[in-house]
């Protein structure tokens, strides 16, 4: 097999890799040594088995303090440079939980471009506005940030984030009767916040990702500038728009002139477009000009 049909045949083992991913970021074992570790993927820092720090509540603890967050933002800006955001595409367990969640059969719909720019808001106004404004009211005891108290910090973690309600939260109400005493508005909002956010990722793909993911703003902005690019061939390519509609972040652009932009900044170079591209060599990925994958013409979707 050539090196080319492994690369395609990669592409096929995309939700492999992605169940990979989640195993290992809650392996439990790894989290003594992991929880150091700042990852772009959005996965619980505050879930007992999570094995690495979420970079938008380290933000925020570094924010409230408040301290630059340079290691974190260092962080970010190398992955983004050097893999765009495949993280998001390949990596995150959230992620993940919605692409599994969007295979469930039935109606699905596309939401506005125009609601992508909620995220931008969100990390400016929780992730960064309000903890710097309010700065941390409590030591970093460990005890005062839980959710379900009554009063609490004002940040995204502790407001929105149906990551940490689904990975620490619900697992926290079920076993601990104190959390269950305690709970409060907070409590009832993220959860609804969850319900809606599960219930999204089935009706549209990659919402959360799109609208509501500050650690996806974060990434797009560090992604600006990267080595992965995608290409269309401009003489293979037949307009078919099968890559666009499969793009699960709807962010794929069919360029009609060699140069223009081949993607927005919601691109988690996923490679479903190459993947199920039907046309030889009309699409391909490169990293830093090499080139990585080109669609074999595939058929299926
Ligand atoms: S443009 Fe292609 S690589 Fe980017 S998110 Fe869409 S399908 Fe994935
Ligand atoms: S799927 Fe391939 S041939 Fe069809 S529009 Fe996209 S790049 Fe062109």
């Amino acid at each position: 097999m050539s090196t080319s049909d492994r690369r395609q045949r990669l592409l096929e083992k995309r939700p492999r890799v992605q169940l990979y991913s989640l195993v290992v970021l809650n392996s439990y074992i790894l989290a003594p040594v992991g929880k150091y570790i700042c990852l772009p993927v959005l996965n619980c820092y505050a879930c007992p088995i999570g094995t690495v720090a979420c970079p938008v509540g380290s933000i925020t603890a570094f924010v409230m303090v408040p301290y630059f967050p340079f290691y974190v933002i260092g962080m970010l800006g190398i992955a983004g440079l050097a893999v765009g955001r495949a993280f998001c595409g390949w990596a995150c367990p959230f992620g993940y939980v919605q692409d599994l969640l969007h295979r469930i059969p039935g109606r699905k719909f596309g939401l506005p471009r125009a609601l992508d720019a909620t995220k931008y808001v969100l990390l400016v106004v929780l992730v960064v506005g309000l903890p710097l404004l309010l700065g941390n009211p409590y030591d970093f005891t460990g005890t005062e940030r839980v959710v379900f108290e009554a009063g609490g910090t004002w940040d995204y973690c502790a407001l929105v984030c149906p990551v940490g309600t689904l990975q620490a939260g619900v697992p926290g109400l079920i076993a601990n009767a104190d959390f269950r005493e305690k709970a409060s508005w907070r409590t009832a909002s993220k959860l609804a916040i969850l319900a809606i956010v599960l219930a999204l990722a089935v009706l549209s793909h990659r919402s959360f990702c799109r609208v509501l993911c500050p650690l996806g703003a974060l990434m797009a902005i560090a992604s600006i500038v990267k080595l992965p690019r995608l290409r269309t061939d401009q003489g293979a390519c037949t307009r078919c728009l099968r890559c666009r509609r499969t793009c699960p972040t709807s962010s794929r652009l069919v360029p009609e002139n060699a140069g223009e932009g081949e993607a927005t900044s919601e691109c988690v170079l996923c490679l479903e477009c190459v993947r199920v591209c039907p046309e030889a060599g009309a699409l391909s990925a490169s990293l830093g000009g090499k080139s990585l994958v080109t669609s074999g013409g595939k058929t299926s979707e």
